[in-house]
């Protein structure tokens, strides 16, 4: 049922406008919180990102490191074997070949020792950079973990404000005759969700503008919905 009384159309409206204000509220805190959500999400993924690098430079050393350990091993064999030879060795020009062949691979031995040295020091810092990496990604996830349960409990609480708002919402439209509701929606929408606002001591409280008398006047009589001049808000007497 349409109400055709002014007074009670602008009742209306300003019940309306009330929801509206609330729906537009909600919805604004709605979106902060899911925008939150994904900047929480890209952090946890930067942290997550930073750490499978560190791992994949970790394996990158460690194979480094089992490489070396292999031509350790193969250059220890050479001294092992060369060494063997020297007892049954004939002429003096051959042992010589033989010692020297020794002392350049026990050279090699120790220079593959450095490295390997070197690669254990590398592999303990990134490893150590790695657990460390590792804590904060824990605790981020944690922390999104918790703040996720918290958003998406108030999420939840605001769907069910937002389903009996949107219902709410259809009642007072219907009531209110759609040349007055196209009127106010097309406000809403212009006038940043002000489109119902008070007259006060003759004054439109949307714009502060001075309204003209007879407008003014008209208001008292309550004969049809009157709008300001100047910023074409649905204005309404106040204290009725
Ligand atoms: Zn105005």
């Amino acid at each position: 049922m349409e109400a055709t009384d002014v007074q009670e159309q602008m009742r209306l409206l300003k019940q309306l406008q009330d929801i509206d204000s609330v729906v537009a509220s909600i919805s604004h805190d709605r979106q902060q919180m899911q925008q939150e959500l994904g900047t929480l999400d890209a952090e946890v993924e930067r942290i997550g990102a930073m750490v499978s690098g560190l791992q994949e430079n970790l394996e990158g050393l460690r194979a480094e490191r089992r490489e070396l350990e292999q031509a350790l091993s193969q250059e220890r064999d050479n001294v092992v074997r060369a060494e063997s030879r020297l007892p049954s060795i004939k002429t003096q020009k051959e042992y010589v070949a033989v010692l020297k062949e020794v002392d350049t691979a026990k050279k090699m031995n120790r220079d593959i020792e450095e490295r390997i040295k070197g690669k254990d020091e590398e592999i303990g810092a990134l490893d150590q950079e790695k657990q460390e990496k590792d804590r904060d990604l824990a605790g981020q996830e944690e922390q999104v973990a918790a703040r996720r349960r918290e958003i998406e409990t108030s999420l939840a609480e605001m769907d069910n404000t937002l389903a009996t708002s949107e219902k709410e919402r259809s009642e007072f439209l219907a009531q209110i005759p759609l040349t007055t509701r196209k009127r106010y929606q097309l406000l809403m929408k212009r006038r940043g969700g002000t489109a119902v606002v008070e007259a006060r001591q003759g004054a439109c409280q949307g714009c502060n503008m001075q309204l003209p008398p007879q407008v003014y006047n008209s208001l008292f009589r309550q004969e049809e919905v009157m709008t300001c001049p100047h910023c074409n808000r649905l204005i309404f007497l106040a204290g009725e």
